[in-house]
């Protein structure tokens, strides 16, 4: 059997290089941009407005130390990296947004956006704790609606129901495409890597043109299904197959993901907000279009959600559909609420379904690879 990489891959290797350009050209033509930090950010408000919105990644270490000119050191290195591009003018997609839009979603996070809104024009949509409570949902939607309120202000436009519904058309069917191309990796061997995987749903943050990426994805999944036609993957078959949880975990900070790949672990799949978090479930279209996008939002399985159950459940039903052998999570040190998560899925997945967990707290830096890499062959080893 051949282990290779698909064609198509050609079109995301290129996607995060042209962004920076793209942005440039976008806003050279007038177009106004959102940038946002969580995948409970509503993009269809964003879309509906007529303004682009754009993920702003803070994935790199090289702002870190900037960032910790004002934050504590042992705050989360998201955080950290988020504040250090915010005040060096360092990443083209912050510099470009006309507006910036945040969420409570930790009190790091919620804190720090205090201090960034002295960069930027901010809109900080305060979280309920929950996703369960009727209290919660009903005040959520206040968020919502206001957030609204301030796309319309700032770009002075209407946000009429009609576009919240085009847009939501538009995310739901790239929502479906993305879960299709997820399924491909319960194939064994995997016809994509996880780095691969990882790479081309970080680019749906650099592709701008909604069409565009989805004809990007269409090519590839037809790709992958002829691979898997030929029985072609990424890595043997039989490799240990692993399902890949936690804290956002995107390109600059891959570190676990390629440590996995390179001991010979498949990645089957990326649950990660950077992965398929924000592609997991729909708007319902049958709902009044802002309560649909208010209640697709604040169901986001995240740890800052006390209790989160959603989380325990999917991942024992991913389990299950991926044919995992084990799951590894991951928390940046000084993430409290993944951290203590990590705890409760361990014992979850343990009673359910006796699944192999790893638990790795890691920040941006390199320092720990070695010992990282150990603690990993160890894990695969220990489920073969
Ligand atoms: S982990 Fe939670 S807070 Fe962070 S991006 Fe994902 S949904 Fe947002
Ligand atoms: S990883 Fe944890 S601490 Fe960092 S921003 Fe996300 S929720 Fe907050």
């Amino acid at each position: 059997m051949s282990l290779s990489r698909p064609l198509s891959m050609a079109h995301f290797d290129m996607a995060i290089p042209h962004a920076a350009t793209s942005i440039k050209q976008m806003k050279e033509a007038g177009t106004k941009v959102v940038g946002h930090y969580c995948v409970m950010a509503p993009q269809e408000l964003i879309l509906a407005a007529g303004a682009v919105p754009m993920a702003l990644c803070a994935t790199k270490e090289e702002p870190i130390a900037d960032g910790e000119k004002a934050l504590p050191r042992n705050f989360c290195p998201l955080i950290k990296s988020s504040y250090g591009f915010a005040i060096t003018d360092k990443c083209p997609f912050f510099l470009y947004s006309d507006l910036v839009m945040g969420e409570t979603t930790c009190d790091g996070k919620k804190k720090m956006f205090e201090l960034m809104s002295q960069c930027k024009p901010m809109v900080v949509m305060n979280l309920p704790p929950s996703y369960e409570r009727e209290a919660d949902k009903a005040y959520w939607l206040t968020e919502v609606e206001r957030t609204k309120a301030v796309l319309e202000e700032q770009f002075n436009v209407t946000i009429t129901e009609e576009a919240i519904v085009e847009a939501t058309k538009v995310l739901n069917a790239e929502r479906r495409l993305v879960q299709s191309l997820a399924k491909t990796m319960q194939a064994d061997p995997v016809p994509l890597s996880g780095l691969d995987l990882l790479k081309v749903l970080w680019s749906r943050n650099f592709v701008f043109d909604r069409a565009e990426f989805a004809a990007q994805v269409e090519e590839l999944i037809a790709e992958l299904e002829e691979r898997i036609q030929k029985g072609e993957g990424a890595l043997p078959k039989g490799a240990k197959r692993i399902i890949v949880t936690g804290v956002p975990t995107g390109l600059g900070a891959e570190k676990v993901l390629r440590l996995l790949e390179e001991s010979g672990a498949a990645i089957v799949y990326i649950e990660n907000c950077a992965g398929m978090k924000q592609f997991l479930t729909e708007v319902d279209e049958s709902k009044e279009p802002l309560q649909g996008v208010a209640d697709k939002y604040l169901a986001t399985p995240c740890s800052c959600m006390s209790p989160n159950k959603t989380r325990l459940e999917l991942l024992a039903q991913l389990v299950d559909e991926y044919n995992a052998d084990g799951v590894v999570d991951i928390t940046w040190q000084g993430c409290h609420t993944y951290n203590v998560e990590s705890r409760i899925l361990r014992e979850y997945l343990q009673e359910k379904k006796g699944t192999p967990f790893l638990h790795i707290e890691t920040d941006y830096s390199q320092g720990d690879s070695e010992q990282l890499k150990t603690r990993i062959q160890a894990f695969l080893e220990m489920i073969a």
